[in-house]
């Protein structure tokens, strides 16, 4: 019998706003430190008051848009009660059965083929403190108590791992390209748990029994916690035995997860509205005020780089992988147009040169030097013949090392192209007199030898001989010898 996987995931994702979800504190905590981001609200302290940050709502609602959710005109927070050494009130305030978005999708692209992955529903909610376990004692850090908390629900449309890691690469990209989290995993700012079961391949039946896997702090996490999870699972299907329904902790260290309790269900969380804030009217007005601050999103990007740049798909899709990079892009697709330099060469150069060296000295896009317009001039210099391809390499590092204008490293460093025939036929004749063997070669009849005699005048030019004028004079001289 063969099984499939059925994989739902919730994934939080911090929130880039300037204070806290519910109080003024910077939420902006990394490298603070320890409890130095804290006021009384955020503390839990008895008697103190939240207050809902707006930004943090409008964030919500815009992510959701971008998951093609509907909006309702009503929400209201609500408390989960639980208790844990990292929830200062002993509640969480999060959003029960009004949440500010549901039913929606993101399309995922698994090698080629668009895979639609329902979405549930987008909430906020607020963060916890993070627990440190050391030398035998817990120290608490309150800093990261109550940093917005955005929670993206998926229905359990997944089917295998790699699903579940390109859905939470889409996510991230796209939450990246609304600016409203940093998608950073090193630093917590996403976090996921995953719902696994099996069915028997080929049915539609949900399996009874769910697994909750929580603690998946990095994507390599959530791969390897729901591969785990699937293998333990089928042992025990093909064993004949039954899974249990439960939440497991995903231990990273010893690359196993581990049974936590038994799943809680909605009612051992206690919800109830919170009483200390309003519930939410969302007016139609505000909806689209912030429909319209969505940029061009990254599955309308590539299309367009396609249709009107006329890039591959490969080439659109890497170059759209994060929003900067595109922008950049276009920026120098706009600067080359009014030269007629097609879209396709400068992504040549974007995807080929820019990405080695920017790989190569562990750069970002941002602290790249080059100018975007200086990438079209410098396939101006190509294309009117000042400089050949392999030296536009050269200039190219250059430009990427100082961020000075091409023209101005080719005249500086004599890098020109030498096309003046009286200079090269000089090169070329001491080149075929430094050579006897060869020439000797050639006269014999071995005609491919030209070749190589071509390759030592372009290295006494150092690359700078227009390689078609030292072609062509190489077989004239050669051919005089014969006579
Ligand atoms: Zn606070």
């Amino acid at each position: 019998m063969e099984f499939e996987p059925v994989i739902g995931l919730e994934v939080h994702a911090q929130l880039l706003t300037r204070s806290k979800m519910f109080c003024g504190c910077s939420a902006d905590y990394a490298g603070a430190p320890p409890n130095t981001h804290v006021c009384p609200v955020c503390l839990g302290m008895p008697g103190s008051l939240p207050v809902i940050n707006k930004l943090a709502v409008e964030y919500t609602i815009l992510t959701a848009l971008a998951f093609h959710c509907e909006i309702p005109e009503f929400a209201k927070f609500d408390r989960k009660n639980y208790h844990y050494p990292d929830l200062m009130k002993g509640y969480q305030i999060s959003q029960y059965d009004f949440p500010l978005s549901q039913n929606g999708y993101v399309l995922v692209d698994d090698a080629g083929v668009m895979k639609r992955i329902s979405v549930r529903r987008v909430h906020l909610e607020e963060d916890t403190a993070k627990l440190f376990h050391a030398d035998g004692a817990s120290l608490i850090d309150v800093n990261r108590a109550g940093v917005p908390l955005m929670e993206i629900v998926s229905e359990p449309d997944m089917h295998s791992v790699e699903e579940a890691r390109l859905y939470s690469l889409k996510l991230r990209q796209i939450l990246r390209y609304l600016r409203v989290s940093s998608g950073d995993m090193e630093k917590g700012a996403m976090r996921f748990e995953a719902n696994i079961s099996l069915r028997v391949k080929g049915t539609t039946a949900l399996s009874a029994t769910r697994v909750e896997i929580k603690n998946l702090n990095s994507l390599r996490a959530m791969v390897r916690g729901t591969e785990y999870e699937i293998a333990r699972q089928t042992k025990i299907l093909l064993a004949g035995g039954t899974v249990e329904q439960e939440t497991m902790g995903w231990d990273e260290v010893r690359g196993v997860t581990v049974t936590q309790r038994s799943k809680e269900e909605a009612h051992d969380y206690r919800y109830f509205p919170e009483p200390d804030l309003p519930s939410l009217q969302v007016a139609r007005a505000w909806v689209d005020e912030i429909q319209a601050r969505t940029p061009e999103l990254p599955d309308d990007r590539r299309e367009r780089l396609m249709r009107e740049d006329g890039l591959s798909a490969y080439d659109a899709g890497v170059i759209i992988s994060e929003r900067e990079i595109a922008d950049y892009f276009d920026r120098a697709v706009a600067a080359g147009n009014p030269r007629g330099i097609d879209a396709k060469s400068v992504a040549n150069w974007v995807t080929g040169e820019l990405f080695r060296l920017m790989k190569e000295s562990d750069t970002e896009i941002d602290a790249v030097k080059i100018d975007p317009a200086q990438i079209p001039e410098l396939i101006a210099l190509v294309s009117d013949g000042t400089i050949s391809n392999t030296i536009a390499k050269t200039v190219f590092g250059e430009m990427f090392a100082t961020g000075r204008a091409p023209r101005v490293i080719v005249q500086e460093k004599g890098l020109a192209q030498i096309s003046d025939r009286g200079a090269l036929v000089g090169i070329v004749d001491k080149v075929l007199a430094d050579n006897p063997q060869p020439v000797a070669e050639f006269l014999a009849g071995k005609e491919t030898i030209v070749k190589f005699l071509v390759g030592q005048v372009m290295k006494a030019t150092r690359g700078q001989g227009n390689p078609a004028l030292v072609n062509a004079l190489v077989i004239e001289r050669l051919k005089a010898l014969k006579s």
